[in-house]
C-alpha cells in the first residue's frame, strides 16, 4: 500500500471512530493505547506490503506476468519493464544499461535514430489501446541529444563546452581506471538496504545510486517515527533530499577528496565547463519534466483523446523543449509510453 493510501485509510478509520461513537472519548490515555496498537498493527502491514512490492517489481516471471495481467496499469508496467530491443538476430538489449549507453555515447546519427525508434516500436507503440483504458479506468532536433527523450543534454558536453582544453568534471574514465574499488566500498556499508538499480560504471550513475542513497538515509532519519509520519514531507521533498546528495558528492572538492578528480585547475575556465554540464543536465530537464505532467493533466481532462495522443505530445515537446522526431511519427505511435513516468502513471510534479 503506498505511503497516501494508507493515510486516508487511516484518516477514515480515525473519524469513522469518531463519528459513530455517542458520545467523544476523552480519555488521552485510552486514545494513546489505541494509536500504539494501531502503531504496531501497521508496522507489520507496512513490512509485508513492502516485501511483496519488491518482489512483484523483481521477479519478473512469465508464470506472475500472467498474474499480473488483470491489471491494466500493472500490463503497462510490464510491457515496459520488459521492452527489449534487438540491435541484431542475437542481440536483444533492455533500456538499462545498454540503450541508455548508446544514446549517450554514440554518434553514429544511423545508429541514434534507429535506437530511437526502435525502442519507441517495442513500449509505446504497443501501449496507445491500454493507455486509453487506464485513463477511463482513472477517471531535432532531437539531434539525439545524449538521452533516450531528450530530458537532460549533459553527455553532450564534450562537443558543447566553451572551452575545449578545459575540463568539464566527469569522472567516468576515473572511475573505470581504478576498477571503482570506491563503487564496492561504498555499497559494501549499506549492504542491509537494497537498491533496485542496473548501474553502469559512469559518473552519471555515480550521481544517481548516491540519490537514491539520499532517499534511504531520509527513511532512516524518519524510522522511529509513528508510521503515520513515517514518509516524507511531501514527495518532492524526498527527491530533493536525494538531491543534496548527488550535488554535494558531484562538486569538485568531494570528487578530489575522494580519488576520483585529480584535476586541481581552479580557474574560471573550469568553472564555466563545469556550470554548463550542470545547466545542460538541470535547466535542460525543466521543460521536459514540466510537459510531461502537461500531456498527463490534458489526457485526464478529455482535452487529448487517444486520436491524438502522440501529435499532442509533439505539440508540447517543440512548444516547450524546442525538440521534434528524427523520424517521421505515424498515428499509431506512442511516444509518451516510451517514458516510465507515462507507463506507471508517476507524476512528475508532486
Ligand atoms: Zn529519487
Amino acid at each position: 500500500m503506498d505511503g497516501l493510501r494508507f493515510l486516508v485509510l487511516s484518516a477514515l478509520v480515525l473519524s469513522a471512530s469518531v463519528c459513530h461513537g455517542a458520545s467523544l472519548n476523552t480519555n488521552e490515555t485510552e486514545a494513546q493505547q489505541f494509536l500504539d496498537d494501531y502503531n504496531a498493527a501497521a508496522i507489520d502491514d507496512y513490512y509485508i506490503s513492502s516485501e511483496a512490492s519488491w518482489a512483484l517489481d523483481t521477479n519478473i516471471t512469465e508464470y506472475n506476468t500472467q498474474k499480473m495481467l488483470t491489471n491494466v496499469s500493472a500490463q503497462l508496467e510490464s510491457i515496459y519493464a520488459k521492452a527489449k530491443v534487438c540491435l541484431s538476430s542475437d542481440n536483444c538489449v533492455s533500456l538499462e544499461p545498454d540503450l541508455t549507453r548508446i544514446m549517450a555515447k554514440s554518434r553514429n546519427y544511423t545508429e541514434l535514430t534507429t535506437v530511437w525508434k526502435k525502442w519507441r516500436d517495442v513500449s509505446g507503440k504497443v501501449m496507445p489501446q491500454l493507455y486509453s483504458e487506464y485513463v477511463d479506468l482513472n477517471n531535432d532536433a532531437v539531434k539525439l541529444l545524449g538521452n533516450m527523450w531528450a530530458q537532460e543534454w549533459n553527455e553532450r558536453i564534450d562537443i558543447l563546452k566553451p572551452f575545449k582544453d578545459k575540463d568539464s568534471m566527469d569522472v567516468t574514465e576515473e572511475l573505470k581506471r581504478q576498477c571503482f574499488p570506491f563503487w564496492y566500498s561504498n555499497l559494501c556499508l549499506i549492504f542491509i538496504f537494497r537498491i533496485k538499480m542496473c548501474t553502469d560504471v559512469t559518473h552519471e550513475d555515480l550521481m544517481t545510486i548516491h540519490h537514491e542513497m539520499g532517499h534511504i538515509q531520509y527513511y532512516l532519519q524518519y524510522q522511529n517515527q509513528s508510521v503515520l509520519f513515517r514518509t516524507g514531507a511531501n514527495p518532492g521533498f524526498h527527491e530533493a533530499v536525494g538531491d543534496v546528495m548527488a550535488l554535494s558528492v558531484g562538486t569538485p572538492e568531494h570528487l578530489r577528496t575522494i580519488g576520483l578528480y585529480k584535476n586541481q585547475d581552479n580557474d574560471e575556465e573550469t568553472d564555466l565547463n563545469f556550470l554548463l554540464n550542470m545547466a545542460l543536465q538541470k535547466v535542460a530537464f525543466l521543460p521536459f519534466g514540466y510537459l510531461i505532467d502537461q500531456w498527463r493533466w490534458s489526457v485526464f481532462r478529455g482535452d487529448t483523446t487517444p486520436e491524438s495522443y502522440n501529435e499532442d505530445w509533439w505539440s508540447l515537446r517543440c512548444k516547450y523543449q524546442g525538440v521534434s522526431p528524427p523520424v517521421r511519427r505515424q498515428d499509431t505511435d506512442f511516444d509518451p509510453g516510451a517514458k516510465y513516468h507515462v507507463a506507471s502513471g508517476t507524476p512528475y510534479i508532486r
